[in-house]
């Protein structure tokens, strides 16, 4: 039986070709060409410490002939190292009786791969989604980017593939667990490329996602599991601290005993939905800020030097924070290498930004949250739900401010720097539709976050040569970074710490953040719901 052995450090400059890895191999392990039987690339990273000697660097998996032989031979090579394989995680089934089918509240990435792992372990969930499938969904989300006319259940946040269906995709994380990697398995599965499974920028863009979404739900469909798009589950009822039923679109009741959650951050009428029905909710720190656009070119330059336009690199990304004097941090964030700044509003007269890329990170501009942390003492009350309404109190402040029609505020960095009114953008152009309107946007933002934006913003440009070009475009206002609640759940059962048979998940219950924690959020809940009732 052949064992892998991973083999780190392999290096290819930036015109060497990827399938010169197999001679750095056999060069590294000093083998004959015969004695290599296969090998998979596990990792690669670029090093752009050198900016004039940029490399890939590789880690593989591979295997061989007498491979003891070769650990014994390479013992001391700290590069080379058998690779420890996992053992196949089989879910054991608890012993409660199911009664009811499992309900999956939420077709984002926690609720469909909630309901992937309960339909693949024979489950059949029925989810519910109060948005439209993908394909409705991108023409309602069109229809607002061009005219202004916001649909409130079809959006950016809502509808099939949830809030990261219109995202650049980054896969991203900084949780360290072994779904992780079962979560990108799954994506490829459904059409996702091969390469996020070992790249170290893993990203789709938003034109794969919806296609790898839509797949996702034909086979939990095919598993036995159900799905109901506009069905907005508008109450729920108890009895004895149980979950009962639920009441969808205020019509109708869907008895049930055991339901996922998993609505995002952006459903502020099912938080209060939660909240009356007696749900433990308590306040969460988020952060908020605005989106900053560059020319892509010139963060480009900036990580790459004189290498930046070589097609093996791509649109170059950053990541940046700054300790503020004040104390509080500011930082980038979900940034979009050749993205678009996009409308993300879910709410009539209430104004959010996000970003979003496609596949190809070809656009014109790169752009970036800018955002600074906000913690509960800022809310100024001590209600569960005091961060929600201090996000939508911003959100009202950026709608009037672009004119009441879903304009975005915009300003030049170095207006907002210099707090002065120069009156029209500069070189950089806006990507934001349906359109924008020149304002000051210290009037949708608390002080404290003007301020610390301000400060960053110079001391990054410190950091990244061009970030703070006097005419990168700033919009306003980026307040759903993360939720501002928490959906308290038992850390054994995973259920609501006051409902049973109700268990939160993912970024609304403010358990995750990003694409792939959320999923993995979404499957360990249901791995817990698995271990807990019986199929009989
Ligand atoms: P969501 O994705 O928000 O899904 C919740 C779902 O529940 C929604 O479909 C909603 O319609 C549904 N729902 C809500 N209430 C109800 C109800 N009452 N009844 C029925 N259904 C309901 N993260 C990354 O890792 N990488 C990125 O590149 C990235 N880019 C992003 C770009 C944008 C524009 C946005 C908005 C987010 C981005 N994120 C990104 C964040 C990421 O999308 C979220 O962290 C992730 O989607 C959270 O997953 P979730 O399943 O917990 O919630």
């Amino acid at each position: 039986m052949f064992c892998l052995i991973r083999v780190s450090n392999i290096k290819l400059s930036l015109d060497e070709k990827i399938e010169s890895i197999e001679e750095k191999i056999l060069r590294k392990l000093r083998l004959q060409r015969d004695e290599l039987l296969e090998y998979r690339i596990a990792r690669e990273s670029i090093d752009a410490r050198k900016k004039g000697n940029i490399s890939f660097v590789y880690t593989v998996d591979v295997r061989i002939k007498n491979e003891e032989t070769l650990i014994k031979r390479l013992a001391a090579d700290k590069d080379i190292a058998p690779v420890k394989l996992e053992a196949e995680s089989i879910v054991a089934r608890g012993s409660v009786p199911l009664g009811k089918r499992p309900v999956v509240i939420g077709m984002g990435p926690a609720g469909l791969f909630a309901a992937l792992a309960l339909a693949q372990n024979g489950y059949r969930p029925v989810l519910l989604e109060r948005g439209q499938d993908v394909e409705k969904r991108t023409q309602d989300v069109e229809h607002f980017w061009s005219t202004g006319e916001l649909s409130e259940e079809s959006n950016v946040q809502f509808g099939e593939g949830g809030a990261g269906a219109f995202s650049d995709g980054k896969l991203t994380t900084r949780i360290k667990d072994p779904r992780c990697a079962r979560v990108l398995q799954e994506l490829v599965n459904a059409g996702a490329p091969e390469e996020i499974i070992y790249s170290h920028r893993p990203h789709v863009g938003t034109d794969i996602l919806k296609e790898v979404v839509r797949n996702i739900r034909l086979k939990i469909q095919s598993l036995g599991g159900e799905v109901r798009f506009g069905a907005k589950v508008s109450g729920l009822k108890t009895e004895k601290g149980a979950i009962r039923a639920l009441t969808i679109n205020d019509a109708e009741e869907l008895e049930c005993s055991c339901t996922v959650l998993a609505i995002g951050h952006s459903a502020r009428d099912t938080y209060e939905a939660i909240y009356d029905a007696g749900a433990e909710l308590m306040q969460k720190p988020f952060a908020m800020g605005l989106r900053i656009e560059h020319p892509q070119i010139v963060i480009n330059k900036a990580q790459y030097g004189e290498h930046y336009s070589h097609p093996r690199l791509g649109a170059a990304d950053y990541k940046l924070t700054h300790s503020c004097l004040s104390g509080r941090s500011v930082y980038t964030f979900c940034m979009c290498p050749g993205g678009e700044v996009i409308a993300s509003s879910s709410s009539k007269g209430e104004l959010v930004v996000n970003g979003m890329s496609y596949h190809a990170r070809n656009g014109e501009n790169s752009n970036s949250a800018l955002i600074v942390n906000v913690e509960p003492a800022d809310f100024g009350s001590a209600h569960p739900l005091a961060g929600m309404h201090f996000q939508q109190k911003y959100e009202r402040l950026a709608f009037e401010l672009g004119g009441s029609n879903y304009y975005a505020p915009v300003q030049k960095a170095g207006d907002f720097v210099n707090n002065v009114d120069s009156g029209s953008l500069g070189g950089v152009k806006t990507t934001y539709r349906p359109g924008t309107k020149y304002s000051d946007l210290r009037r949708c933002l608390p002080d404290f976050a003007a301020e610390a934006i301000s400060e960053g913003i110079k001391a990054m440009g410190r950091k990244l040569k061009g970030f703070s070009m006097e005419d990168a475009v700033l919009t306003g206002v980026e307040t759903r970074s993360s939720a501002p609640v928490r959906i308290v759940r038992d850390q054994q059962t995973l259920e609501s710490s006051s409902v049973r048979g109700l268990y939160p998940a993912g970024e609304g219950a403010g358990y995750a953040g990003g694409i792939v924690s959320a999923a993995v959020d979404g499957m360990r809940v249901a791995e817990k719901i698995i271990n807990t009732y019986s199929l009989e």
